[in-house]
């Protein structure tokens, strides 16, 4: 193939964003070449490499978004390690199909038993299935959608909550939350009811959700909603943070169970 060609490939690849295929043109003309490729199998081929590259780059792109505090697949997580969660749910939740039902889920347990991972975990699935992800944690949400009160701007950071089609809203109960802020909470959780599916952690039951949202009308009201199409994952066992202090034998079991 003739330079001047080769840039006009070149320009016109740059034109339509191709820009893997620009990058590797001469590699993959030379390979063609080299096996006497047949047309189809080349522009299959480009082609493939390109979409390959496209799909990595929304990828990364979403997770960034997604504002996740660390980025932990599913695969990482040991399910031998915390046997109250029954791995062929959060398998299932792991298909997304629950987005598309509509469906919320909540994580409960203690401290340390891996609700942030498995809410990141499920987040970074519904990435790879083609949903926009949000992850914030009450404290958070709540902090931001009281200054955008008190700043007039409370629409727009209601929207900012209710696009993405999966809100994950982690440590629900570790801090106690104000009237005014349980009313914020719920006018969201109104907003998302029966539009936008959730992912919920808390190291609360719901028993108590009535003592950490200040107030148990609230409460029902923010439970009847989110509850109303909703998995509940129960996890009952030790923290993963004092795996390793168990195995070293620094800690006893009693320790961890209160
Ligand atoms: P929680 O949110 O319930 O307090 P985290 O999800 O933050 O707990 O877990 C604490 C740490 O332990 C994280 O680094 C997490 O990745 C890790 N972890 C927790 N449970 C597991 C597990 N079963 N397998 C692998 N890592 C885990
Ligand atoms: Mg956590």
């Amino acid at each position: 193939m003739n330079p001047a060609q080769l840039e006009r490939l070149g320009d016109h690849m740059t034109r339509l964003r191709l820009f893997k295929s620009r990058e590797r043109l001469e590699a993959l003309l030379q390979e063609a070449a080299s096996r006497e490729a047949s047309y189809s199998d080349f522009l299959e081929q480009v082609l493939t490499e390109e979409v390959s590259a496209k799909t990595t780059k929304n990828i990364a792109m979403r997770t960034a978004m997604a504002r996740f505090p660390f980025v932990k697949p599913l695969e990482t997580f040991d399910f031998a390690y915390q046997p109250s969660i029954d791995k062929k749910q959060v398998l299932a939740l792991a298909s997304s199909h629950f987005i598309e039902h509509g469906e919320n889920v909540i994580i409960l347990g203690p401290p340390g038993v891996g609700k942030t991972h498995l809410s990141v975990a499920l987040g970074l699935k519904a990435i790879e299935h083609g949903y926009r992800v949000l992850f914030t944690s009450a404290a958070h949400l709540i902090a931001t959608l009281t200054k955008a009160l008190t700043e007039n701007r409370l629409e727009e950071k209601l929207k900012l909550f209710t696009t993405p089609r999966l809100l994950i809203i982690d440590e629900i109960g570790y801090l106690p939350i104000e009237r005014a802020g349980a009313n914020l909470f719920f006018q969201l959780i109104s907003r998302r009811y029966e539009r936008g599916p959730m992912i919920l952690t808390s190291n609360q039951s719901f028993a108590a959700w009535g003592e950490v949202f200040g107030d148990r009308v609230i409460a029902t009201a923010i439970l009847d909603r989110l509850l109303h199409h909703a998995v509940t994952l129960n996890i009952r066992g030790n923290s993963y943070r004092l795996k390793e202090k168990l195995k070293a034998g620094l800690v006893r079991t009693e320790e961890t169970q209160s």
